[in-house]
C-alpha cells in the first residue's frame, strides 16, 4: 500500500456511517491528520484504532471534508479509477439516449453515480458539466477527457462541453465561480432539446440549474394522464415541460406561472413550439404563486388539476423546519384551489427533506383545508438521476398524484 497520502484519523463512534460506504464525512467527525493535505487531495481514511475506511478526498474549506471515494484497500483511485468510473456511469445512459423522442438526459448524477461533486448533462449534443467539490474540481481536465472519450466510445454525438460554475455549493467548497467552454463548441443561445416527442428551450449559459430540468421527465408523462378534459395549474412551471405535457394529454386549458419573466418566456416559448394556432388553450403571468393561489381562492376561482413544482426549499438541514413549514403552506393554498375530486401533482426536490417528512407535511395541509386526500401515485427519479442505497441524501425527489375526494 503506497504510504505517500495522508492518513485522517475519524474519532471514535463517527466511522460507523462511513463503513456503510456512505460517501460525506464531515469535519467534526475527523481527529487528526498525519499531515497538511491540499483541498481536493487524496487521503486515507482509518477509524480511532488505525483500521483503515476508505480513501477519500480532503478540503478543509468544506464542512464536508471528506468525500469517501474507494473503501478496498487494494484500489487505491488513480486516473483510471476515474475513468472506469465516468465510462461506466456514461454507459448506463444508453437506453435513455437511443429512445427517438428524448435527447436530454443526465450522464453523471455525483456522488450516486459514485463520482463525488460531479454533475453532468446531456443536451441533444451539447454537454453541461456542474462541480461541487474540491475533488472533482482539482481534477477537472482529467474528468473532462474522459467524459468526451466516453462519448465517442458510446457512440452519444457530443459537439462541446461547458462548465456552468455559478452554482451556490461551490462557495460553501472554497470554489470561485467560474464557467465556460472546456471542450469542442459553444453551446448555441437558442438551443432546443427533445423530451418525450416534445421540444423544450434549454439555455445552458443563462437558464436555471443547467438549462433544463430532465429529472422530471417520466413524472411529466404519468401527470399528464390525469389532464384529459381538466383545467390545469402549472405551478413554478420553469420552461412549461409539465404544462406541455398536460396540453397533450387534453387539458382545457393550462395556465403557466413562475415568478421568473425569464421562465414564463420560455414556457410561452415551449408552448407556441409545440403547438399550432388552432390549439391554443395556453396562459401565463409571472407571479409569486403563494399570491397568485391567495387572489384565485379570494375570486372563488378553482383548478381540476394543479402541479406544484418548487425549487429546493431546504438548502441544508438547518433550514429542514422552515422548508416543512414552507412545503405545508404551499400544498395548504393548492389544495384549497383544487375543485372537489380535483388532482394534485406535489413534488420536493430537497435532499434533506424525507419522503416521510414531506407526506406528512401534506397531510397537515390537507387536515387544515378540512378536505380528505388519497395517494393515487408516488412518484420520484428517473434511472438517469439514480439513488445511491448508501447515500439517502441521493433521493432528492419526491412526488405524489393525490386526489381531492370533497
Ligand atoms: N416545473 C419546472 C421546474 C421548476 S423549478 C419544470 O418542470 O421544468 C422551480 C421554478 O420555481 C423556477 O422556475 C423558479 O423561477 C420558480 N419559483 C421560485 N419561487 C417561486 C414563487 N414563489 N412563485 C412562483 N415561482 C417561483
Amino acid at each position: 500500500m503506497p504510504a505517500s497520502i495522508p492518513t485522517v484519523t475519524i474519532r471514535a463512534g463517527k466511522e460507523k456511517l462511513l463503513r456503510t460506504h456512505h460517501p460525506w464525512g464531515f469535519s467534526g467527525a475527523i481527529q487528526k491528520m498525519s499531515e497538511p493535505a491540499p483541498d481536493g487531495s487524496l487521503v486515507r481514511v482509518v477509524d480511532s484504532r488505525g483500521h483503515f475506511i476508505a480513501y477519500g478526498a480532503y478540503n478543509g474549506k468544506s464542512q464536508t471534508a471528506l468525500r469517501l471515494l474507494e473503501w478496498d484497500a487494494e484500489m487505491m483511485p488513480d486516473a483510471d479509477w476515474w475513468r472506469t468510473r465516468i465510462s461506466r456511469a456514461l454507459l448506463a445512459r444508453g437506453r435513455i439516449l437511443a429512445s427517438p423522442g428524448t435527447n436530454a438526459c443526465r450522464l453523471i448524477h455525483g456522488e450516486a453515480d459514485f463520482l463525488p461533486g460531479i454533475v453532468c448533462d446531456y443536451y441533444a449534443g451539447y454537454l453541461v458539466l456542474q462541480i461541487t467539490a474540491a475533488v472533482a474540481e482539482v481534477r477537472k481536465e482529467a474528468v473532462v477527457s474522459f467524459i468526451r472519450d466516453a462519448c465517442r466510445e458510446f457512440g452519444y454525438p457530443a459537439h462541446g462541453l461547458y462548465e456552468r460554475g455559478d452554482l451556490d455549493v461551490r462557495r460553501l467548497e472554497g470554489l470561485s465561480e467560474v464557467s465556460g467552454v472546456r471542450w469542442g463548441s459553444e453551446p448555441p443561445d437558442d438551443l432546443w432539446i427533445l423530451e418525450n416527442g416534445f421540444s423544450f428551450p434549454c439555455p445552458i449559459r443563462t437558464g436555471q440549474k443547467s438549462g433544463f430540468y430532465c429529472d422530471q421527465r417520466e413524472n411529466r408523462l404519468r401527470v399528464s394522464a390525469y389532464c384529459e378534459g381538466k383545467t390545469v395549474l402549472d405551478a413554478f412551471c420553469y420552461s412549461g415541460a409539465f404544462g406541455v405535457h398536460a396540453l397533450r394529454g387534453g387539458a382545457t386549458a393550462v395556465s403557466f406561472i413562475d415568478s421568473s419573466a425569464d421562465a414564463v418566456a420560455l414556457s410561452r416559448a415551449s408552448e407556441t413550439r409545440n403547438f399550432d394556432e388552432l390549439e391554443r388553450r395556453a396562459s401565463f403571468e409571472t407571479a409569486n404563486i403563494f399570491e397568485y393561489l391567495r387572489a384565485a381562492a379570494s375570486r372563488g376561482d378553482t383548478f381540476d388539476c394543479i402541479i406544484i413544482d418548487p425549487p429546493k426549499l431546504a438548502m441544508s438541514s438547518a433550514h429542514l423546519s422552515d422548508a416543512l413549514r414552507a412545503y405545508k403552506d404551499l400544498n395548504l393554498w393548492a389544495i384549497r384551489s383544487l375543485a372537489a375530486g380535483g388532482i394534485l401533482a406535489t413534488f420536493s426536490c430537497s435532499g434533506r427533506v424525507s419522503r416521510e417528512e414531506f407526506r406528512r407535511a401534506i397531510a397537515w395541509a390537507a387536515t387544515d383545508a378540512g378536505r380528505d386526500i388519497q395517494i393515487l401515485e408516488t412518484l420520484g427519479q428517473p434511472p438517469d438521476h439514480p439513488v445511491r442505497i448508501s447515500f439517502p441524501e441521493s433521493e432528492y425527489l419526491k412526488g405524489y398524484v393525490l386526489r381531492v375526494i370533497v
